[in-house]
């Protein structure tokens, strides 16, 4: 299975991003994400217990005589404790955009239907607990997607060091180069920003149009030549399709890859059930 860095970076090669797309309140999501994001990673990177760590883990393999053996707890251990920071800067941003993607939806309906910004506000105030429930799961595969690349990478150029006798510098020199690169860092944080403020507004506005009775839904495309021509373009060709059933290529709604920047429109608001939720008679 590919990790999210692998997808992200595959998916930042072949596409171009489009700022214009996402509303102003995402993109302030995404830049104070992405500042959140980037200081983690130079944490990591800074305090990265190279040398240290290393000679411990020579000493150990080599008393052990044995060079093969499952990746030191040391590094582990150091890892989950950096990443609570990470945790909190994902959890803050992600619940903000799920909140984003919800209020916008039914800020929509309200505008549709002409309910009034009394109905508005409570709507807005309807986010079920399950929606925000979603969040504490997604951050919790996102930490666990960076912990363990970052892990298997370093881990990987221990053994291969170990097994070709390399010495303790120059295994650490080899992970200096894998972790100092201020470059893709930004790119990588920028990428998932991106990536995971797209896919919890989408979520939370499905969730929102599901919750109204909305029975149909369109894949709307920007419509310029960037648009992915795999995923995106006959996703927006099929025209109207039930709510509940996947596109073309497979997904319920957008994104259809990291840095897509098409949207969803949602049809046949139940509005019984759109009043009811919303207190107006
Ligand atoms: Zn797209």
């Amino acid at each position: 299975m590919k990790t999210i860095w692998t997808r992200l970076l595959e998916a930042a090669a072949g596409q171009i991003t489009d700022a214009s797309v996402l509303s102003d309140e995402a993109q302030k999501i995404i830049s104070s994400m992405e500042k959140g994001l980037k200081k983690w990673l130079d944490k990591l990177m800074e305090s990265f217990p190279m040398a240290q760590f290393l000679q411990v883990y020579y000493r150990k393999l080599r008393a052990q005589e044995q060079l093969d053996v499952e990746f030191s707890t040391v590094f582990t251990d150091w890892v989950d404790g950096e990443n609570e920071l990470l945790t909190t800067v994902l959890n803050e941003h992600i619940e903000k955009a799920t909140r984003l993607g919800w209020k916008g939806t039914m800020q929509e309906f309200v505008d549709q239907f002409g309910l009034g910004q009394d109905a508005a506000s409570t709507l807005v105030g309807a986010l079920p607990d399950s929606v925000l429930a979603d969040v504490e799961v997604r951050v919790a595969t996102l930490v666990d997607d960076l912990a363990d690349t970052t892990i298997t990478k370093i881990g990987n150029i221990v053994s291969n060091g170990l097994e070709a006798r390399l010495s303790v510098d120059e295994m650490a020199r080899q992970i200096l180069d894998f972790t100092d690169d201020d470059q893709l860092t930004l790119e990588r944080a920028q990428l998932i920003a991106r990536a995971e403020v797209n896919e919890a507004v989408s979520r939370a506005a499905f969730e929102g149009a599901k919750a109204v009775g909305a029975d149909e839904k369109d894949w709307n495309t920007v419509g310029d030549d960037r648009v992915s021509e795999i995923i995106c373009l006959p996703n927006g060709e099929q025209g109207r399709v039930k709510i509940d059933r996947a596109f073309q290529s497979g997904h319920t709604r957008t994104p259809g890859h990291p840095l897509c920047r098409c949207t969803v429109l949602y049809f046949g608001v139940d509005i019984k059930k759109l009043r009811a939720l919303a207190g107006v008679a």
